[in-house]
């Protein structure tokens, strides 16, 4: 297989995209389709402050080496859940964005949740009964909830994640199987701050297949947690990228597809929110500010009423 640049030996072939790379062509080819996707999504300019959740994996890492390449100020937040799972899970995924950080001179923003909330985000997931199997859904709750204050509180334009086009085909599959309105209808590249307090969030790896940023990270020697969350083992959203990733390699393009199909579909106003869901967020938090839909603490806070110690700028280790 010859690159189809340049003729060289190739180190990827992309049958989705009918396209054989060398390794200089295709770590030239990603950025490339990267700052592609964020203009045609109108994600952000040079000019905005951009802040980027970083887990420590392949997917964010590169992202904000991608985005550094192309000449974006982009600084991190990496949030420290306490997830040990036999692994040190957190831990090394706290040193693997630490690390990647101090390399290439980057600001990285640090949330403890145990420092900063005093519980790990397993023990408040068994104390509020809210998981006491898996606490998905607390450490869903805390992120947002994290992600988006920081970027409101320290001044940033846009939250970026690193989603990539397998994450985001799973997350569609769900909602589909399942015909969620509610989430199709904010599912998308980018998630407009539409009320007061909210984050404006964007997805710039939205096309990106998985293997291709397994590929970018690999050949740009970016040191990245390979080990999955403990807790993701038998989740659905795996069980879901399996049977994507089988139908994929029947018929490849399939995943990209499927993705851009459902965006045109809402281009064309197939999803429209219902008045519910219009009116959802009219209140705000007394104690954090963020909108919630009901009057009082949002659910984040409300799971702290009894801990005294809240998130504020001081209590944020900025490396
Ligand atoms: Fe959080 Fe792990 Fe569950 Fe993902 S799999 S939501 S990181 S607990
Ligand atoms: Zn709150």
């Amino acid at each position: 297989m010859r690159c189809r640049t340049c003729g060289e030996k190739a180190v990827i072939n992309m049958r989705q995209h009918k396209l054989a790379l060398c390794t200089a062509h295709f770590l030239a080819w990603v950025p490339e389709q990267v700052e592609r996707s964020i203009r045609r999504y109108h994600m952000f300019t040079h000019d905005d402050r951009l802040l980027l959740a970083v887990s420590g994996g392949k997917d964010s890492l590169s992202l904000w080496a991608i985005l550094t390449r192309l000449e974006y100020t982009v600084d991190g937040l990496y949030i420290n859940l306490g997830i040990d799972g036999g692994i040190g899970y957190s831990a090394h995924s706290h040193d693997c964005a630490q690390n990647f950080a101090r390399e290439h001179n980057l600001k990285l923003h640090v949330v403890d949740i145990l420092k900063d909330y005093g519980e790990t985000v397993p023990e408040l997931a068994m104390r509020t009964n809210r998981g006491r199997h898996k606490p998905c859904s607390v450490c869903g709750l805390t992120k947002r909830h994290v992600m988006n204050l920081l970027t409101k509180h320290a001044g940033y334009d846009v939250l970026l994640t690193g989603h990539n086009l397998d994450d985001e085909a799973a997350i569609l599959f769900g909602n589909t199987i399942n015909w969620v309105g509610s989430y199709l209808i904010r599912q998308g590249p980018v998630l407009e701050a539409d009320r007061p307090g909210l984050a404006r969030k964007v997805k710039p790896l939205c096309r990106m297949y998985e293997r291709e940023m397994a590929a970018y990270a690999l050949l740009q020697g970016i040191k990245y947690i390979h080990d999955e969350c403990p807790y993701a083992l038998g989740s659905t959203s795996i069980y879901y990228k399996e049977l994507l990733n089988k139908i994929e390699s029947d018929r490849p393009g399939a995943k990209l597809s499927f993705y851009l199909s459902f965006l045109q579909a809402r281009r064309s106003g197939l999803f429209s929110p219902s008045a519910d869901e219009r009116a959802e967020l009219v209140h705000n938090c007394p104690q954090c500010g963020q909108p919630t839909s009901a009057p009082g603490l949002c659910i984040f806070c409300r799971m702290f009423v009894n801990v005294n110690e809240r998130l504020d700028s001081s209590g944020m280790e900025v490396l």
